[in-house]
């Protein structure tokens, strides 16, 4: 890592940062507290670290002189203006890839959940209502059979579109390009978006917040939908219009939701979505494994020290 003596980095990061991600920069790096980037710093900075999601903008980067790299634990920059970064003269590092199996898994969680009414299963079988079985309570959605539409079939929505065949679902996807050399490895069907939305039973949602997915899915959306449809949603919050995914449910619109994400995030206490029965919600859990969490500290810690050195990033955004 260098020959430079301890502390002669200067580093901000949002935090307070895991032990582990700490003690993997090492001594050389001194850490700031996030307040130093809001506030702005005299001194040089070299570099920045975001962990939790804290937004950073040309204005901010302009409070501080010196940064070089900005590197970020996970896939998703939208907090990061990286082209305002990039025309600075500042390198933006990601970790794509790693974190694809884990965020994969979680959809399908979330889906399965969805489909059979796990959470409120299990929130009836603790409660003092459960007296005896009754076959005709809550009945949930076939997954098997069913047709699961991807919208945005990358790393992760081909990880997803792997599981849904072992499910035995129909997959059909929708990108602004097709991906034809995909299509044989998963069986999948590329369709229009309204074709995706009319003719999906499960709708997953695992593309990257940017201006053109924002607010993608809204009333129009929903009107498409089937009465059946099952909305699911690992990507970030402000792809779906909160106002609208809670009439859709509040109105019976479409079966159900599973979403990891929400718009903002939390979500107020007494937001009407919250109380909807019809929807499963995890607090941004997508690829908050044991094992996948190291590597992405791995990489991001890897990503920060080479944007100190000079270096090519192992993942560059941008
Ligand atoms: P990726 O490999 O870049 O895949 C994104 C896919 O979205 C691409 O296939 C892209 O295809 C498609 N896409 C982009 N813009 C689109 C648009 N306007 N309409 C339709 N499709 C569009 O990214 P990834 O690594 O799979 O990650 C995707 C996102 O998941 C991340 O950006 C992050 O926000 C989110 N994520 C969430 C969690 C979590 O904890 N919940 C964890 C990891 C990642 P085209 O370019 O051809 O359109």
């Amino acid at each position: 890592m260098g020959s430079q003596q301890p502390g002669c980095y200067r580093v901000i990061a949002d935090g307070p940062l895991p032990p582990k991600i700490v003690d993997r920069m090492g001594t050389q790096i001194e850490l700031l507290p996030w307040s130093v980037a809001e506030q702005g710093s005299d001194q040089p900075v070299d570099a920045l670290y975001t962990y939790g999601h804290p937004r950073v903008d040309g204005p901010m980067l302009d409070r501080l002189r010196g940064v070089r790299v900005i590197s970020n634990f996970g896939v998703g920059v939208d907090h990061i203006r990286v082209a305002e970064a990039t025309a600075r003269q500042i390198v933006v590092g990601n970790t794509p890839g790693i974190l694809d199996g884990a965020t994969a898994d979680m959809a399908f969680a979330l889906l399965l959940a969805a489909g059979r009414r796990l959470v409120e299963g299990d929130q009836y079988a603790r409660s003092p209502q459960f007296t005896h079985y009754d076959p005709s309570y809550m009945l949930g959605r076939e997954i098997h059979g069913a047709t699961l539409g991807i919208v945005g079939l990358g790393r992760i929505g081909m990880q997803i579109a792997k599981r849904a065949r072992g499910f035995d679902m129909q997959v059909v996807y929708h990108n602004r390009r097709r991906r034809a050399e995909l299509e044989a490895e998963a069986a999948l069907t590329y369709v229009s978006f309204t074709d995706l939305l009319a003719n999906s039973d499960y709708i997953v949602l695992s593309v990257p917040l940017t201006e053109e997915t924002r607010g993608l899915i809204g009333r129009e959306s929903f009107a498409q939908m089937k009465k059946t449809a099952i909305l699911i949603n690992i990507a970030r919050g402000p792809v779906v219009d909160t106002e609208a995914l809670t009439e859709a449910l509040m109105n019976r619109q479409i079966y159900g939701a599973a979403v990891d994400v929400t718009d903002p995030e939390p979500l107020s206490r007494d937001h009407p979505l919250l109380k909807q029965t019809n929807l499963v919600l995890t607090p941004h859990l997508g690829s908050a494994t044991e094992q996948t969490r190291e590597r992405m500290g791995e990489v991001s810690v890897e990503n920060l020290w080479r944007g100190l050195r000079g270096e090519p990033l192992l993942h560059q955004v941008g």
